[in-house]
């Protein structure tokens, strides 16, 4: 994946037993949140040498046991945007919107717990199994070549990460930067930032609006891309950066320019429960996490666990999944029905369509699959809608819903 392999002597192989306990799978735990505070923090713990139990005891427990997935309440909507992003991670991402106070930060560490398991390079640069799959012995490094051919595994697989990306934040950081410390020795290469550490994870980006605006834009632009490309001080190099986006925004706080949101798959309007039942039970279930997080989480554990095989599933099942030439065919007259303007909402309603099926047990995508996820993609897609959201923090969904019943019908029971 990079264009800056070193020779041979200076491979840093990073043997999975030298890794911090926080940064090792966990089959039993699996809550594996990492608030990375800097490029430097992440990098310590991805190589493991220097432990980072201070970093991780001042964490705290609620960081290291986050609220159980399930454990959420009201909260449907995201739940399905956030399972069908980790699911097909070509929906490009999730951003849910709303004001503080409503669990948006919450509900996206909880996926933590359910997240699948993933190949875990253990190279330097990252290089992975189906590297070599897609484009030959040419597509690794050389002492990966060298391991494929003796047998040796590249990867091991543990629970995907949730990483988050630092406020403030350095730009060399995000992207990555010359490797000081090869430097020292003589040697001159690049090291990847969060972009590309974040591979195959889920990079989380809290209060988007606080970044500043290149940062927005390369995270969106590497999400989309699945790479992107690092040149510093005459060095080059492409990084893989498929990962699953997560962001959220306060629109009291902030606008994010119409190119941005227009890059995130699904978007979610959050309000404050107004059913007072369901707000108790939210408020009893924070109440008794807080206090006992180990022992809450170990309550949901049996569903976290059976949640997470459904998830597998249909991961697994998902290349399978075939979207019909008439409901293609529909989901762009739906498009040109809403004026989109750019083909994004469209692609991103078929990938999410593909997913929603995938989850139920299907290889073929129906009108049903489109109507579920519908409301999710198409929301403020029009610049003219976005500033108007951004304005009054509300969204009107009925000419959405109109069109996607005229195109999509719902059958009527009879
Ligand atoms: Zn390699």
């Amino acid at each position: 994946m990079s264009g800056d392999f070193p020779n041979e002597e200076e491979w840093e192989l990073i043997d999975p037993e030298d890794l911090p306990a926080i940064f090792r799978g966990s089959e039993t735990e699996g809550t594996l949140v990492t608030s990375v505070r800097s490029l430097r923090d992440l990098i310590q713990r991805a190589t493991g040498r220097v432990g980072d139990r201070e970093a991780l005891e001042d964490a705290g427990l609620a960081e290291v046991h986050p609220f159980p997935f399930l454990a959420l309440v009201g909260m449907e909507q995201v739940q399905q945007a956030l399972m069908l992003a980790v699911i097909n991670p070509r929906v490009g991402g999730v951003i849910l919107l709303g004001p503080t106070g409503v669990g948006k930060t919450t509900a996206v560490r909880s996926l933590t717990g359910v997240l699948p398991r993933v190949p875990r390079s253990l190279c330097y640069y990252g290089c992975l199994p189906e590297d070599i799959e897609e484009g030959g012995l040419e597509a690794v490094c050389a002492s990966c070549a060298e391991k494929y051919r003796r047998g040796e595994p590249l990867a091991v697989m543990e629970s995907a990460r949730l990483l988050e990306i630092p406020y403030p934040v350095q730009p060399e950081e995000v992207w990555g930067t010359l490797d000081e410390r090869a430097a020292r020795k003589g040697r001159h290469r690049l090291r990847r930032g969060l972009l590309g550490l974040a591979d195959r994870q889920v990079l989380f980006v809290d209060e988007i609006t606080r970044y500043p605006r290149e940062i927005q834009e390369a995270v969106v632009e590497a999400a989309s891309q699945g790479y992107y490309t690092l040149s510093r001080g005459g060095l080059t190099a492409v990084y893989r950066s498929q990962f699953v986006l997560v962001a959220t925004l306060n629109p009291q706080r902030g606008r994010l320019p119409f190119h941005v949101l227009d890059r995130f798959g699904l978007r979610v309007p959050m309000n404050a429960l107004d059913d007072l039942e369901a707000r108790a039970l939210l408020w009893e279930r924070l109440h008794a996490w807080r206090r006992s997080p180990r022992a809450f989480v170990a309550s949901f554990e049996a569903r976290t666990a059976a949640l997470r095989q459904e998830i597998k599933a249909a991961r697994d099942r998902l290349p399978r999944v075939r979207v019909p030439k008439d409901v293609a065919r529909r989901v762009a007259r739906l498009a040109s029905l809403l004026e989109l303007p750019s083909l994004r909402a469209e692609l991103a309603l078929l990938e999410a369509a593909r997913a929603h099926a995938a989850a139920e047990d299907r290889e073929e995508v129906q009108d049903v699959d489109v109507r579920a996820v519908a409301p999710l993609v198409m929301a403020l897609r029009r610049p003219r809608e976005a500033e108007r959201f951004f304005e009054t923090q509300e969204v009107d969904f009925v000419p959405l819903q109109q069109a996607v019943q005229e195109i999509f019908p719902q059958e009527v029971a009879s």
